[in-house]
């Protein structure tokens, strides 16, 4: 995977680029990265990357020219194959797992990372694929944005993180939430850890981390349930639980019972 960054703060990056599991991808080469100042892209004295807005009104707008010819230029870098170019923006596509494994799947990323009110509209017509935004709140630029979307479609990487089994475990990778985690002490303030996971037999613990992830997921995310991909008796087995609970199953799974 290789992924260039354009930004005004490159150095945000670097403790992100150098530490944990995306250091060591970066050191062994399975993650390629670059980051690349805005102003290195400028032609005036100044250095200058905004403006104010035509029209009026509060705010700075960052001006195209240095983003155009930054993507352009940047593009080269890609060995031959163009990169998938996205401008971090709240106006964007919402980030999630699916789109995450899309966004791997490309291969080479292009970020665009704008401070300010953003960018001149006429950069998305020039250099930008796609926006993408990481929730329904704004930031005040797109740095952070751009390392969560890195981080997250670095775990798609073979290797990156440890143990393989732990991605396709994860919450969302099946549609579900992920069981509950315990690890030494056994007990916690009289907490004890759950009976089955001592027990050493891996059909009950699996029968039962999968048991643990529907009703995790019952209970904080009911709107996943609708597209998870359920055998029968798991669709048996959440109506029970939603009766234990005393919660609602969300309408798409009532009618198969
Ligand atoms: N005036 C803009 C917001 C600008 S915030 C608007 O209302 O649409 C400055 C920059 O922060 C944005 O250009 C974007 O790159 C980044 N940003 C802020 N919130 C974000 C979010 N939720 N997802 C992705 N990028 C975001």
């Amino acid at each position: 995977m290789h992924i260039e960054v354009l930004t005004i703060f490159p150095e945000l990056f670097e403790p992100f680029f150098s530490t944990s599991l995306i250091g060591r991808a970066v050191a062994d080469g399975s993650l390629r990265v670059g980051v690349h100042d805005l102003r290195s892209f400028t032609e005036d004295r100044h250095r200058s990357v905004d403006d104010e807005p035509y029209g009026g009104g509060g705010g700075m707008v960052m001006t195209a020219p240095p983003w155009i010819r930054g993507a352009r230029e940047l593009a080269q870098g890609f060995e031959g194959r163009p990169p998938w170019r996205v401008l971090m923006s709240p106006q964007g596509r919402p980030l999630n797992e699916q789109r995450v494994r899309e966004l791997a799947r490309r291969e080479n990323l292009l970020l665009f990372c704008p401070r300010y009110e953003g960018p001149d509209e006429r950069v998305l017509d020039a250099v930008v694929d796609e926006e993408i935004s990481i929730g329904d709140f704004v930031l005040s630029g797109g740095e952070l944005p751009a390392m969560v979307l890195i981080e997250a479609v670095s775990r798609q990487i073979p290797g990156v993180v440890g143990l393989e089994d732990s991605v396709e475990r994860d919450s969302f990778r099946n549609g579900l939430l992920d069981f509950p985690h315990y690890t030494r002490p056994r007990v916690v303030e009289d907490m004890e850890v759950p009976e089955v996971l001592l027990s050493g037999n891996h059909a009950h613990i699996e029968a039962w981390r999968r048991k643990k992830s529907l009703e995790a997921t019952l209970l904080k995310r009911p709107d996943l349930l609708a597209d998870a991909d359920l055998a029968d008796d798991e669709r048996r087995a959440l109506s029970v639980m939603a009766e234990r609970l005393g919660v609602h199953l969300p309408t798409g799974l009532q009618h198969h019972e």
